[in-house]
């Protein structure tokens, strides 16, 4: 028995392949019943709290995009997988602080939760040494309330204002900016969060053209947010199990 962190056992590769499976279908009759192409919906599996076996397992199922919220977990998950010899997308969704920028850029492809200015340009300057722009979205903060996470979509505040961040991204040449995303507020119905949403997306969208990425919906309101539009659901428990801590 080899105890290299990007060994799977076989019981784990079947719940991995049996929730994969169940998330896969509820997207498919999600984008039915929206009347969408399946295709336009991209699965990340968010696999925080999760080793790096368990990425690599997924990958091998087929599963290309991955989600991680912490930097000092993501850093050395992705250098794991990478010497398993395995490269999904990787996906940074939590909030991110500005010193961790540097550090995400090295192995990031999207970042998910720019929410600053400030935040914009710390990320554009640490992704100068990247090959290609790094794909960044403005995360939108729903209910609007400051310092919980999110840009305000009805603000012209210089840092925390929707349209000033989204501007500090589309004028770094090092980043590219590929959309929105939000999680719903607590104590907010889904069906009213996305709807929401969606209403600032279609907004944002008039001004960015080609912003079309939208991050919506996790584990237990997928099928809301892509009946309202989402491009890209962020989906942990309903794949990998509970967590055990929550977050
Ligand atoms: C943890 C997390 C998810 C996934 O949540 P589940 O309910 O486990 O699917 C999605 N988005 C963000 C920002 C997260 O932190």
């Amino acid at each position: 028995m080899t105890d290299s962190s990007a060994t799977v056992r076989p019981d784990r590769r079947a719940e991995l392949a049996a929730g994969l499976a169940q998330v896969r279908a509820r997207i498919a009759d999600a984008c039915a019943d929206a009347g969408r192409d399946r295709a336009e919906v991209t699965m990340i599996a968010v696999t925080k709290t999760y080793p790096s076996s368990d990425v690599v397992a997924l990958a091998a199922l087929g599963v290309s995009d991955v989600g991680e919220n912490r930097d000092q977990e993501a850093a050395g998950k992705a250098a794991e997988v990478a010497a398993a010899g395995v490269s999904p997308r990787w996906h940074f969704i939590g909030q991110l602080q500005r010193n961790k920028a540097r550090s995400v850029v090295r192995y990031a492809d999207v970042v998910h939760s720019v929410d600053s200015v400030r935040l914009a340009r710390a990320l554009a300057t640490a992704a100068a040494d990247r090959e290609r722009p790094l794909a960044a979205l403005a995360q939108v903060s729903i209910d609007g309330a400051p310092g919980r996470g999110g840009a305000l979509p009805d603000s012209a505040d210089a840092d925390s204002g929707l349209e000033p961040v989204a501007a500090a991204v589309a004028e770094a040449s090092t980043l590219r900016l590929a959309g929105l995303m939000a999680v719903a507020p607590l104590g907010w119905a889904p069906e009213r969060a996305f709807a929401r949403l969606a209403e600032v997306a279609e907004a944002f969208r008039a001004v960015h053209p080609g912003a079309t990425a939208l991050s919506a919906g996790m584990s237990g309101d997928l099928e809301i947010a892509i009946r309202y539009g989402a491009t890209h659901v962020r989906v942990g428990s309903a794949l990998l199990g509970m967590r055990s801590t929550l977050r």
